[in-house]
């Protein structure tokens, strides 16, 4: 009997070899196999007539072979074959194509998807370069039987799914096709029905289809389906599988949102004291929407349940400021705040500019300057244990730190608050560890990230939690002039630096590497130096994980949909055109401080130095001893210099968007007119042209961000499993907004009262599904 959990090896055509394949896949049982969709169709119920075809776009064409010869030309052998419809005919070609040679025979029908383009020697005809193409089963024959499975329909194409099968062949789509097939007519002799997983009323009420019937129409599309609905994944079939998936999703967060109510934190209050402690430390007037965040962060520490705060504001948007205000509440109500940041840097620089925001302030409760405590992992045991000693014994208001601060070893007295900035860098895991840090009480939390995401992504992403939005600068900045150019401009980029540094300003020059790095290694998607902690990427030994963790990174789009076979095209262009050498920051720190920029200040930051030689560098930079600072991108997030006015990103070909837009967020701090220049060098691929010119004309953080999603789909962007998100079978959550805010409805519907159509024992079976996919899936969940 076939069941959804029956393991893949006991359907027919598979066995136990295939199995193996597939499990490395992650294709283990009948529903995993299910669920591998087709990521595209071809209509070969109403094949286009080689004359319809228009040169540029991609066809699927149906024909039958007429000739075929293998060409050796002076550079490669090249396989040539005849196409033909009747009197019309169409040209096919494969580089390398020996292995072709005795594939095919007149007369049998082929089917081919491609490229279309206009024949150079004659005109009107058309070629196919290198088209995908499949052999048709013939009428009368060994594989009679699977003609109405591959012609004379619209038939699904899969993404390869590796493996061989008994006899060397490759688990092609009609391969999967044959085996999809055959589980179909397996479960319909059975009993013609698998699991349900949505109760049927919620099912009528929005007209979509029951689970198999989703499952069999988008395996096996109907005559008659549009190829426009099938391809963009919107059949009621697809809408069917996508909406149960986030239905699941938001119904587990709503969950988790309505469990959190119902915990106990501590209701602060904000009388004299709280507001006397904030005038005296605020250094500057708050802009309306620092205002309206801090309003509403109040608002929720007030309350005796504990916060869960996203606050969401663009580079440079002062949200420092705004979570400063915030531990003032906490503090001057006797409790304990503390401070996380993803790198040392970062977490040294909020120490010191802390310390001298409040250093010198008594506060309003005990009369007694506010006590900052540091806590990284690269200071040496002694003082960490000095750090902790205080932090536990109470003697310390205000812990500001790296991952250090959320090891098992570190307890505090009573904390009220805690902050995390630039959330989007840590892990969900180390999250969640800090929120339970306190066992007696929840303390309140606020993350903070410059990651600007569409409001309904935010909140799923941060599901459980809500959101606020810094929306606007503070006061007096100027645009930041962005230019493009090339390293063959350099002189020019130096000599403006120069004058930038005469005229009393800073800069920084930022690289993709530390220091001389391979030709080969792939563009750089999301290049960081990993300074990240967590995630065995420790403070000491972060330095040395920089040019691993870049020739780690993927192709541009090697993994999404849109980049299949992106990665061979590649590596062909790259024999073309070789990658111009790299330059790192230590080279050029040596070349420029002899040369270029000669007689100024320079400064050289990145992950390999140690946690003091960092900060020596931050220091002195910040100080305005160093004019310019030659970093790699640890200067990334949160850098505060005011009087840095120029950003020059070498090699801006090979830095993502997100990331670039950071690095730009470091100037223009000030009032001073600032400038970013972005200087590529070499072969800039089509989508870092894209992301260079966004770059130029615009600013804006969201637009920013839409684009980048675009590029990179959402698993990239949001670095899914660093986030915490689930790696989805079927949604997509860039292309399924409108069915996440349905589902998001539906989950708070579901989860707020007993719809009187659907029947106990149906939710009850959602909630036991939840329970099963939360636990598997998203590995999140709390006793
Ligand atoms: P981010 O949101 O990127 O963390 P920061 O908190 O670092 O931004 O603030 C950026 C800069 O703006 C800092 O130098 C900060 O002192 C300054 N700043 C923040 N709020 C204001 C304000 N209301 N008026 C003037 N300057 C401000
Ligand atoms: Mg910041």
């Amino acid at each position: 009997m076939l069941e959804l959990s029956t393991p893949i090896k006991y359907v027919k055509r598979v066995g136990e070899r295939v199995a193996e394949a597939l499990a490395k896949r992650g294709v283990e049982t009948v529903e995993d196999l299910l669920y591998h969709l087709p990521f595209r169709y071809e209509d070969r119920l109403n094949p286009l007539p080689i004359g319809e075809l228009k040169a540029g776009a991609m066809a699927s064409v149906i024909g039958e072979v007429r000739g075929s010869v293998l060409l050796r030309t002076r550079s490669m052998p090249l396989f040539e074959m005849t196409v033909g419809q009747g009197l019309s005919t169409v040209k096919c070609m494969w580089f390398h194509g020996e292995y072709l040679r005795d594939k095919f025979r007149v007369g049998q029908m082929v089917a081919l998807y491609g490229k279309v383009e206009a024949s150079r020697s004659s005109a009107g005809r058309f070629k196919m370069i290198q088209p995908q193409f499949e052999i048709l089963p013939e009428r009368e024959g060994p594989e009679a039987e699977f003609v109405r499975l591959e012609m004379g329909r619209i038939v699904p194409v899969y993404e390869f799914l590796g493996g061989t099968t008994a006899w060397g062949a490759k688990l092609t789509s009609r391969w999967l096709r044959r085996v999809l097939w055959g589980i179909f007519e397996e479960i319909e002799e059975q009993s013609g029905t698998v699991l349900e997983t949505l109760p049927p009323a919620l099912l009528e009420r929005l007209k979509l289809p029951g689970r198999l019937e989703a499952l069999r129409s988008i395996h096996f599309p109907e005559a008659g389906t549009p190829m426009a609905e099938l391809m963009s994944a919107a059949t009621p079939g697809h809408r069917r599988l996508i909406f149960e998936e986030l239905f699941y999703l938001e119904l587990g967060l709503e969950l988790k949102r309505r469990r959190l109510r119902e915990r106990e934190g501590t209701a602060f209050s904000t009388g004299a004291n709280v507001r006397q402690a904030i005038k005296q430390v605020l250094p500057f007037h708050p802009t309306t929407a620092q205002k309206r965040a801090l309003g509403e962060i109040v608002g929720d520490m007030r309350k005796p349940q504990p916060m869960r705060r996203l606050l969401q504001g663009d580079v440079g948007s002062g949200k420092t400021i705004v979570a400063m205000q915030a531990a003032l509440v906490a503090i001057e109500n006797g409790y304990q705040a503390a401070l996380m940041a993803p790198t040392e840097i970062l977490a040294t620089q909020h120490y010191f500019s802390t310390r001298k925001l409040m250093g010198d302030v008594l506060s309003p409760r005990t009369g007694k300057p506010y006590r900052v405590t540091l806590l990284t992992g690269s200071l040496d045991e002694g003082a960490k244990r000095e750090a902790r000693g205080r932090i536990f014994r109470g003697e310390t208001d205000l812990a500001i730190g790296t991952h250090a601060l959320i090891e098992d070893k570190v307890d505090f007295e009573n904390l009220g608050l805690v902050i995390v900035d630039e959330q989007h860098r840590f892990g969900v895991q180390q999250r969640f560890r800090l929120m339970k840090k306190d066992t007696a009480l929840d303390p309140d939390v606020l993350v903070m990230t410059a990651t600007p995401i569409p409001r309904t992504l935010a909140l799923t992403l941060y599901g459980d939690l809500d959101v606020s939005v810094i929306d606007e600068l503070p006061p007096g900045r100027t645009p930041i002039v962005t230019r493009r150019t090339t390293e063959e401009r350099a002189d020019d980029v130096w000599g403006f630096v120069r004058k930038q540094v005469a005229a009393g300003r800073q800069a920084y020059i930022v690289y993709p590497v530390i220091e001389g790095a391979k030709d080969d290694q792939p563009e750089l998607d999301f290049a960081q130096d990993d300074e990240i902690e967590g995630t065995g990427n420790r403070d000491q030994g972060s330095g040395a994980s920089l040019q691993s963790a870049d020739s780690k990174r993927p192709l541009k789009g090697g993994k999404t949909k849109k980049g299949r076979g992106v990665k061979a095209g590649a590596k062909a262009a790259e024999r073309l055109f070789p990658k111009a050498k790299l330059r790192s920051a230590t080279e050029m720190y040596d070349e420029l401080r002899s040369g270029a920029l000669a007689g100024l200040r320079l400064g050289l930051l990145h992950g390999r130095l140690s946690a003091d030689d960092k900060e020596v560098a931050m220091r002195r930079f910040q100080r305005g001893d160093t004019d310019v600072l030659i970093a790699t991108t640890v200067i990334e997030v949160g850098v505060d210099v005011p009087n840095a006015s120029v950003m020059v990103v070498e090699h801006a070909e090979r830095f993502g968007l997100a990331q670039m837009h950071q690095l730009r967020g470091r100037v223009g701090r000030g009032a001073a007119k600032s400038y970013c220049i972005l200087m590529t060098a070499g072969q800039v691929s089509e989508q870092a042209e894209a992301r260079l010119n966004a770059m130029v004309q615009t600013q804006n953080g969201f637009e920013l961000a839409e684009l980048d999603l675009q590029q990179r789909g959402p698993g990239e962007f949001f670095g899914t499993r660093q986030a915490g998100l689930p790696e989805f079978r079927v949604a997509n959550l860039v292309r399924d907004r409108a069915l996440l805010e349905l589902a998001k409805k539906e989950a708070a519907k579901f989860a707020e009262q007993p719809d009187p159509a659907v029947p106990q024992e149906e939710r009850d079976a959602v909630w036991t599904r939840l329970k099963q996919q939360w636990q598997r899936r998203y590995g999140l969940v709390e006793a």
